[in-house]
């Protein structure tokens, strides 16, 4: 049973051959072509006694016509299905209100073409206009010719109120299949867009080179640290970190070379900074460390182990073993001097820290 379920699901559900066709509106097609093949039946078979023997002749053109623009769905433009599908439906429906009056609301079903044809992306909006407002021409006619006439002579019987009920059903199904249709795809795109969003969102805020957060994505959560530590006081640090000739580092051994560095840099800082904040690249060779939720004297001691875990570091690239060392600047979150203030420290005490001879974390 379940496989047959899947089956006939599949069927549906297949693509369209030519790849430019839109694959939802062929679907909903296939399901709206088979809803009326199955309603045309059912209106034939229970009205069978009533209806003019034309109006059988015509029900069963219709029933294989909708049987050829289902097929078609798989082959053929989906266009030329959706507009041949809404002149059936429209022929059809018109066709019987005139035949039995407007008491069964038959020409209103016609309305739902309009859904359909805005359902399309493709299509101008002229066109898609034009198309919902001749229709409305069609089904004003159409009521005001057949006015109550009741040439198929269905009377207040079971008949009647069958013809009624399945034309409530009907329509209920059909608004169902399009808006579920709708949905699908409004959030389908909206999905996407969010996505891409997401996706600019992170390219912004991320440094190509190295993959660390860029200096614009660090101040913002240097913002958000300094906002936090006017409601919780959790103390936090700043060090700004920079490579030791680093120039030469690129004149001896290349450019390259001294890419690889800050790439197995970013690494080695990756890792140390796991539990502990957060690091950017906050210049060329240059890096900001955040150290949340600890004291200073704390972070001196982590940061000399910093130090030493690169010193230790083997940096091998082309044939070449590099030493790599760095100094650190290291300067407490005071509120009372604010985050630019406290920024400028660290890159100060980092300076001094130069000048003392480099390799050294200055507190
Ligand atoms: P100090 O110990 O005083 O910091 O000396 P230094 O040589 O590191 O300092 P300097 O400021 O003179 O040189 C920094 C160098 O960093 C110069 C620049 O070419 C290099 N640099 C900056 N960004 C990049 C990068 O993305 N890739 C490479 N390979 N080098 C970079
Ligand atoms: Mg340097
Ligand atoms: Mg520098």
């Amino acid at each position: 049973m379940k496989t047959l379920y899947y089956k006939i699901k599949d069927f549906l559900f297949r693509d369209v051959k030519r790849e430019n066709e839109a694959k939802d509106t062929a679907i909903l097609l296939r399901l709206l072509t088979l809803l009326s093949t199955v309603y045309y039946i059912l209106l034939v078979v229970v009205s069978f006694r009533c209806l003019p023997v034309w109006s059988i002749l015509f029900a069963v053109a219709s029933i294989v016509l909708m049987i050829v623009i289902f097929s078609s769905s798989y082959r053929d433009k989906t266009a030329i299905c959706l507009y041949s599908y809404s002149a059936v439906s429209a022929i059809f429906f018109s066709v019987f209100a005139l035949i039995s009056g407007t008491n069964f609301g038959f020409q209103y079903i016609a309305l739902f073409s309009i859904f359909l044809v805005f359902f399309r992306t493709e299509g101008t909006l002229a066109y898609k206009y034009t198309y919902a407002i001749t229709t409305g021409i069609l089904i004003a006619v159409i009521t005001l010719i057949a006015g109550t006439h009741d040439y198929a002579k269905i009377d207040q019987s079971f008949v009647f109120k069958f013809i009624l009920m399945l034309n409530v059903v009907y329509a209920m199904i059909v608004a169902i299949m399009i808006s579920r249709f709708f949905c699908l795809k409004f959030s389908a795109s909206e999905h996407k867009i969010l996505q891409y969003s997401k996706k600019l969102e992170q390219l912004a805020s991320v440094d190509a080179l190295t993959g660390l957060q860029n200096r614009r994505s660090m101040m913002q959560h240097l913002e958000k640290l300094a906002k936090n530590y006017e409601n919780s006081e959790i103390p936090f640090s700043i060090v700004i970190a920079d490579i030791d000739h680093f120039k030469s580092v690129n004149d001896t051994y290349g450019h390259d070379t001294g890419d690889y560095v800050l790439k197995k840099l970013a690494e080695v800082f990756r890792g140390f900074m796991a539990e502990r904040g957060h690091v950017a690249r906050w210049g060329g060779e240059e890096f900001l460390f955040t150290f949340e939720g600890n004291n200073a004297d704390y972070i001196f001691v982590e940061l000399n182990n910093l130090k030493t875990l690169i010193k230790d570091t083997r940096f091998h690239f082309n044939d070449f073993d590099l030493n790599i060392t760095m100094t650190f600047g290291l300067e407490e979150f005071d509120s009372g001097a604010g985050l630019l203030n406290v920024i400028s420290k660290a890159d100060q005490k980092l300076y001094i820290g130069k000048e003392q001879g480099r390799n050294r974390v200055i507190y």
